[in-house]
This record gives structure tokens, C-alpha cells and sequence, in this order.
């Protein structure tokens, strides 16, 4: 066997990776701690889960066959109200997005991502041979800058991660006029907002707005996401998409079942609004249109984060994200009783 390696491309060599929040397993083995135990408002998902129809869907699906996408390209359309032909899948948004960035973006290309936002939009930019151009947000988190000219594709996110604030419709409607770069409006969190912009898809020929079944739908796990565009980008999508666009069959019978019971995703999303209010009034965090609240802290946000830690409770330092600092954590809005156990912690630590 040859001793020598091929160098992986060193355009990538300062990426850092992308940082999840922290799981279970990790958390319980480093704390010694009882899985069972462990609050998890890190990573921001539903701890409601999904409708108790995915679970019966999941019971018929042949794991022998390749997944067949149509009723749940039948549920996505019904449930955005767009025709299929606007509607793309993957597996999750990330892979949505993945999809859009080899299809557009070429080496020496430009992005445009206003900052602190989800980080997966720099390193799919890197990763295509691109730059990024970061825009910090402004007061109240508003974006500040128009798209620069020279950028082929700008990243928005609303409600954004982790920020919690979203954008007005003026301001998205600014942003398409003064460019003609491919606009991706990330709606993974919208269900808990007040509204959706992704109307405006059949307005504007540079829009596309990605959405997921991770969040609302509770279905994380089964990395299922979706985007509305316009018609000519969907035919261009499907060239760079991978065979069956790297959804499941368990995925797409998840994903099917979950978008024909809209009512237990409407009671969940209710739910954690409750919660989401309750929580921001005690903590005193930033006002948020998702299912999570930015939070600043007087110490530095690691040491602040790992005393939580300690009492198995998982939230999110943000040193993670550029442009946020070293002073801000996110917490994920949990069912009641998790929501108490962070805001007994909450009082003991911040006492
Ligand atoms: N966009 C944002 C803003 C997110 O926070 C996430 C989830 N972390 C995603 C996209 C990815 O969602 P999915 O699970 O559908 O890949």
C-alpha cells in the first residue's frame, strides 16, 4: 500500500467545519449522565415530534425500493399552495441549498451573507470555489447593505438563525430590485413567525425561498427539506440535484404523512409560541419569530453554556457563527417542563 495521501483541495483549507449543536450521546458520556436526564434546547428542534401518522406511515414503507416522490410533492403543494413545477426537495434544506450552489456558483464567484446567520451558506460557498462578501446586521438586527454587483448569489435568513428577528416584505422587495443575483430567503423557522414571504417567488425571477420538515413538521431526523422557485431555476435544479435528490423512502412516506395532518403541526407551533413568549419575558432575551431565542450574557458564552452543561441542559454558544462574539448563547423553546428546568438553571447560574 502506497504511504503517500492526496492533499485535499486547499482551497478548503480554512473552512472550519460546521458545528452542530451537541447531541445526547456526547453529552451524557462526558457528564456521566443519564440520557433520560439530558434537556436538549440546542440544535432546535421540535421536541413535540411529528404526527402520530408518521409513525403509522412509517410501519408500510419498503425499504427494498428506491422512494417515489409523488404524493409528498402532492402534500408540499397543497400545503404552500405553489404548483409543483415551482417546488424542488432534498435531503433537508442543507442539501437544497448544496444543490443551488454547484448549480450557480463557479470559482471566483461571489456571495453576499449578512451576519450572524446559519453558517452553512459560507461554507457551501467556500466549499463551490466562491467568496463570501459578510455584511454585519445592524441595530435591530436589520440587514444594512443592498447586494453587492458583483455577487451571484446572496443568502437571507427570516426568522434568522440565530438571531430570531425577520425580514419586512419592503426590505426583501429592495433587496430583489437593486439585484440581479439569486436570492435564497431561508424560511426554516416561518411556521412560528408571523408570516411567509414566499409568495413573492411568482413575482421575481431571482427568488427562491428553501423551507424544511425539520422544524414545525418535527421531522429532523428524517432530513427532509423543500424550496419554491421560480420555474426555470426548478428545471436547472433537477441537472446538478443527485439521484432521487437524496431524500428515502422513509423520508418522503415521513414527509407525506406529516404535510396530510397540518392540525398537529398548528397545535405544536402554537405551543411553543406560548412557551417562546414565557421564556423571553423571564430571560429577557432578544424578541423572536422562531422557535429559539438569542440570548446576550454578561460572562463569555462557552463558560456561560457549560454551566448549563453541567446540569444536563444543552444550549447553543454562538462563538460558532461569525459576527456574533463571544457574549451571545441561543436556547431552543422545549415543551413546559424542559422550558422550567432551563429557567431553574437559569436562576441559579445567572444568581
Ligand atoms: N436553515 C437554517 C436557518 C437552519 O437553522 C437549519 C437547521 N439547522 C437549516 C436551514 C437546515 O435544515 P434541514 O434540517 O432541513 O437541513
Amino acid at each position: 500500500m502506497s504511504s503517500s495521501r492526496q492533499s485535499a483541495r486547499e482551497s478548503l483549507k480554512r473552512l472550519r467545519p460546521y458545528v452542530a449543536g451537541k447531541g445526547f450521546t456526547e453529552i451524557s458520556r462526558r457528564y456521566g449522565l443519564d440520557p433520560a436526564d439530558i434537556v436538549k434546547l440546542g440544535s432546535n428542534e421540535n421536541p413535540y415530534g411529528p404526527s402520530p401518522k408518521v409513525f403509522e406511515a412509517l410501519q408500510n414503507v419498503s425499504p427494498e425500493r428506491y422512494p417515489e416522490p409523488e404524493e409528498l410533492m402532492e402534500g408540499l403543494a397543497r400545503y404552500t399552495g405553489s404548483p409543483e413545477e415551482m417546488l424542488v426537495i432534498g435531503a433537508g434544506m442543507d442539501w437544497v441549498m448544496d444543490t443551488l450552489t454547484r448549480l450557480f456558483l463557479e470559482k471566483g464567484d461571489r456571495t453576499f451573507i449578512p451576519t450572524p446567520t446559519f453558517s452553512y451558506y459560507e461554507i457551501l460557498t467556500v466549499l463551490a470555489g466562491a467568496e463570501p462578501v459578510f455584511s454585519p446586521l445592524g441595530p435591530d438586527f436589520r440587514i444594512q447593505e443592498t447586494v453587492p454587483k458583483e455577487a451571484k448569489m446572496a443568502f437571507i435568513c427570516s426568522p434568522n438563525n440565530p438571531t430570531g428577528n425577520a425580514l419586512k416584505e419592503e426590505e426583501l422587495c429592495r433587496l430583489l430590485e437593486t439585484t440581479e443575483a439569486i436570492v435564497f430567503l431561508d424560511e426554516a423557522y416561518v411556521e412560528f413567525a408571523e408570516r411567509s414571504l414566499a409568495e413573492l417567488v411568482s413575482r421575481y425571477e431571482n427568488l427562491v425561498v428553501g423551507r424544511t420538515l425539520s422544524k414545525a413538521f418535527g421531522l429532523a431526523g428524517m432530513r427532509l427539506g423543500y424550496a419554491l422557485m421560480p420555474e426555470w431555476i426548478a428545471q436547472e435544479f433537477c441537472r446538478a440535484a443527485p439521484p432521487f435528490f437524496g431524500i428515502s423512502s422513509a423520508s418522503v412516506a415521513a414527509g407525506a404523512a406529516a404535510l396530510a395532518d397540518l392540525d398537529f403541526m398548528n397545535e405544536s407551533v402554537r405551543k411553543i409560541r406560548m412557551e417562546r413568549s414565557r421564556l423571553q419575558k423571564e430571560i429577557r432575551s432578544y424578541p423572536s419569530q422562531a422557535n429559539f431565542l438569542y440570548l446576550k450574557t454578561e460572562e463569555a458564552s462557552d463558560s456561560f453554556a457549560e454551566k448549563f452543561l453541567q446540569k444536563g441542559i444543552i444550549i447553543r454558544d454562538c462563538r460558532s457563527f461569525r459576527g456574533a462574539g463571544e457574549n451571545h448563547v441561543r436556547v431552543t423553546v422545549g415543551t413546559p417542563e424542559e422550558n422550567d428546568r432551563f429557567l431553574a438553571a437559569f436562576r441559579e447560574i445567572r444568581r
